[in-house]
């Protein structure tokens, strides 16, 4: 597609990326088919062939309203449609570079901003929302039902190890995840250290930016992103895991988010080339089962940013298959859950919808557990359930205590 680019992004580095991937879009509309808001919606302009017209509009100065940026906000960034363009349409990168453009351009009603401005400040402080969590947990009873959904139940106990193990690498402590689960982090160090892994978390280390680059505050992801990069490069380790796909998928485009940034550039690729999900480093070094798993019939929910971002598809039924368990098919495997980040609560309806349609194709074999691999979808699906929803590293630790 022929494309001009104007405005503040003519010339920028950020404007020849968006350019690329426009002009690589040949218009098939064969992404339509994997898309769920436009599967769900059946308007074009839910779909990512009609974003990708929406936003190369946009960024050739075309006017934008209200309208435009709402066809962007309920976009998932889910990244399914780049798993069936035939062009290589780097939609995620186009997304990520025009959508904070386009609402700059829009102004949000007070309420919304403020909204989202909350959303941001609880994500980014585990302090603030472990506080928020308490106070939610002592009230539970009063709250509204869509409110008290979202106050999860305190975490098991879960003991760290005293692991010291000659190879070392840090663990991305989380914002979310550290507050609500810290048990996966502490269950990941069980099992890594029995592979000869001592796991170790840097205390300057912190939220990896993921949800202040979606809520459009890209300079926030930026200082988040140089916080880590820092923490990581002193702590001397030879990777960093993330038990969250989708902040390891994110800390995996830290180059893309510094591209402008001469001093982090560099260092970011070198970062970015340390991350590693625990499914990769286990695939080295293969747990060994000592018992059969107390209940071997269960299923397994791929979070997007495990399918599109780290490639991983078909890595963790793999691995529990090979200790004893029997992972269930699951139709629409492709299919978003509705987490996505912050989706869940500033596009609640859309967000439900697919939490639904991911629940019924989960639970379609009965099966004893679902496992995923992401703090997101484990707090999402788990408000909608009464089958037990885990990480799948718990899996692992099950059968392989000693
Ligand atoms: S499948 Fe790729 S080339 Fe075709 S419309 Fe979608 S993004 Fe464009
Ligand atoms: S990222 Fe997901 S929701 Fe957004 S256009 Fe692509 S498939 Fe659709």
């Amino acid at each position: 597609m022929r494309t001009i680019i104007r405005g503040p992004l003519a010339g920028t580095t950020g404007g020849a990326i968006a350019e690329q991937a426009l002009k690589a879009c040949v218009h098939c509309g064969m992404c339509n088919a994997t898309c769920p808001t436009y599967q769900i919606r059946a308007d074009e302009l839910e779909g990512p062939r009609g974003r990708i017209y929406l936003m190369k509009q946009a960024l050739e100065g075309e006017p934008v309203s209200r309208l435009t940026l709402d066809h962007l906000d309920s976009c998932l960034s889910c990244r399914a449609c780049e798993a069936t363009c035939p062009s290589g349409v780097a939609y995620h990168r186009l997304y990520d570079i025009a959508h904070p453009v386009i609402a700059e351009q829009v102004t949000r009603p007070a309420g919304e901003r403020l909204f989202r401005f909350g959303i941001r400040q609880l994500t980014r402080s585990p302090f603030l929302f472990r506080l928020a969590l308490m106070v939610g947990r002592l009230v539970k009873p009063v709250l509204p039902g869509a409110l008290k959904a979202k106050v999860t139940a305190p975490p098991p106990p879960s003991p760290w190890p005293k692991s010291t193990q000659p190879r070392r690498m840090s663990l991305l402590p989380g914002c979310v995840q550290s507050a609500t689960a810290p048990h996966f982090n502490a269950t990941a160090a069980r099992v890594l250290d029995r592979a000869g892994i001592s796991l170790v978390q840097s205390r300057k280390a912190g939220c990896c930016g993921a949800v202040s680059l979606h809520l459009e505050a890209p300079e926030e992801a930026k200082r988040a992103a140089r916080r880590n990069i820092q923490a990581w490069e002193a702590d001397g380790t030879e990777a960093i895991i993330a038990t969250s796909s989708g902040c390891a998928s994110f800390i995996r485009d830290y180059p893309d988010l510094l591209r402008d940034d001469p001093a982090y550039a560099e260092r970011a690729r070198a970062v970015a080339a340390r991350v590693r999900d625990p499914l990769q480093v286990l695939a080295e070094a293969p747990p060994i089962a000592r018992r059969p798993p107390a209940a071997s019939r269960i299923a397994v929910q791929e979070p997007c940013s495990l399918q599109h971002g780290l490639k991983l598809t078909g890595q963790i039924a793999g691995l529990l298959r090979q200790l004893g368990y029997e992972p269930q098919p699951i139709a629409d495997n492709h299919l978003c859950c509705g987490s996505a980040g912050a989706y869940s609560l500033t596009q609640p309806e859309m967000s439900a919808r697919l939490r639904d349609n991911k629940l019924t194709a989960l639970s379609a074999t009965s099966p004893a557990a679902i496992y995923t691999a992401n703090i997101g979808c484990w707090m999402h699906l788990a408000e909608a359930t009464d089958i037990p929803v885990r990480h799948w590293i718990e899996a692992v630790d099950e059968v392989t205590r000693p």
